[in-house]
């Protein structure tokens, strides 16, 4: 009786979602698909050091290419794994990628290099994510100094004293920490003290105004707080030679962007690389 009236309910709240809801289910299952497929890569954009220009890392971007060729941008399919549990076999996916990639780019000879991977919600809270972090670097032989997690200001949300804990961990092992979109969360002066980063990343949107508007004020106030909080700094969305100008001048240490580069295939990126040591 109750199984029947709950199938009864099943089927009226199917009928009852709305498009949207649809789409959504129907993204999820062909980004499912698209994964054991093999049908998801990463592109890698390059940072680089604002004054001398020369390469530090880079960041590891996901991107799914559907079997029509079309690219279906990060933006658009991360929220809907993020909220069904296929995020945290994505983000180990993604962490593995990269670091596979990273051996490569140091083998070339840039033994210097960083290598950026952005960290979900989901992924960063699930109870095993150090332990899978401390795993994947071990079975590539990364020295984890090599490795910076990027983290947006939502992820501690209601959760502050934990996610400083599980930061520190973090940097304990070496690997570094980066906030990223910063300024655009809701996160204040205090959080952003406790959660205890390595660096910040300023958002595009910040980065975009420098030379369209009159108001350069939020970069600005970024790049001074990195100072003043001894934390490094990062733009990113650095599309002009006088916005690179500009947030040298403040004190912005690196910044990503179209202007030095945009995100590339492994096979294009390694090339990119060859050419630079
Ligand atoms: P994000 O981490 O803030 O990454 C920077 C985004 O800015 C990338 O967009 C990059 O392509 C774009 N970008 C960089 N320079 C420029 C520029 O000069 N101009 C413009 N217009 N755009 C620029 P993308 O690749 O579409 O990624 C969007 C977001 O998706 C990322 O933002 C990140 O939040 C998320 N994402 C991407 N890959 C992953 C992943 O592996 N895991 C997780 N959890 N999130 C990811
Ligand atoms: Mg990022
Ligand atoms: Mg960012
Ligand atoms: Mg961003």
């Amino acid at each position: 009786q109750a199984k029947r009236l709950h199938r009864g309910r099943a089927i009226a709240f199917t009928e009852d979602l709305g498009l949207a809801a649809r789409e959504r289910i129907r993204l999820l299952t062909d980004l499912r698909s698209a994964f054991h497929a093999e049908r998801l890569h990463l592109a890698f954009q390059p940072l680089v050091d604002l004054a001398t220009g020369s390469v530090v890392g880079a960041e590891a971007l996901l991107r799914w290419t559907t079997e029509e060729g079309d690219v279906i941008p990060p933006d658009r399919f991360i929220p809907v794994a993020e909220h069904s549990g296929l995020m945290i076999a994505l983000g180990e996916w993604v962490l593995r990628t990269a670091c596979d990639q990273l051996k490569r780019i140091i083998e070339l000879g840039h033994t210097g290099f960083r290598m950026a991977v952005n960290v979900s919600q989901a992924q960063f809270r699930e109870p095993d994510f150090i332990s899978i972090l401390e795993r994947v670097l071990h079975e590539h032989e990364i020295d984890p100094k090599r490795i910076e997690l990027e983290l947006t200001e939502s992820i501690a949300i209601g959760q502050i004293a934990s996610t400083a804990a599980k930061i520190a961990e973090i940097r304990r092992m070496g690997v570094s920490v980066a906030l990223d979109d910063f300024g655009t969360g809701y996160s204040s002066l205090s959080v952003l003290k406790q959660l205890g980063v390595d660096r910040i990343k300023i958002d595009r949107a910040f980065v975009q105004e420098l030379g369209h508007s009159s108001d350069n004020g939020i970069a600005d106030l970024v790049v001074a707080l990195g100072r003043q909080m001894d934390l490094g700094t990062i733009a990113e969305g650095v599309e002009t030679e006088e916005q690179r100008r500009y947030l040298m001048e403040r004190g912005c240490k690196d910044g990503q962007g179209y202007l030095f580069g945009r995100p590339m295939s492994s096979d294009a990126f390694e090339a990119w690389m060859a050419d630079r040591l």
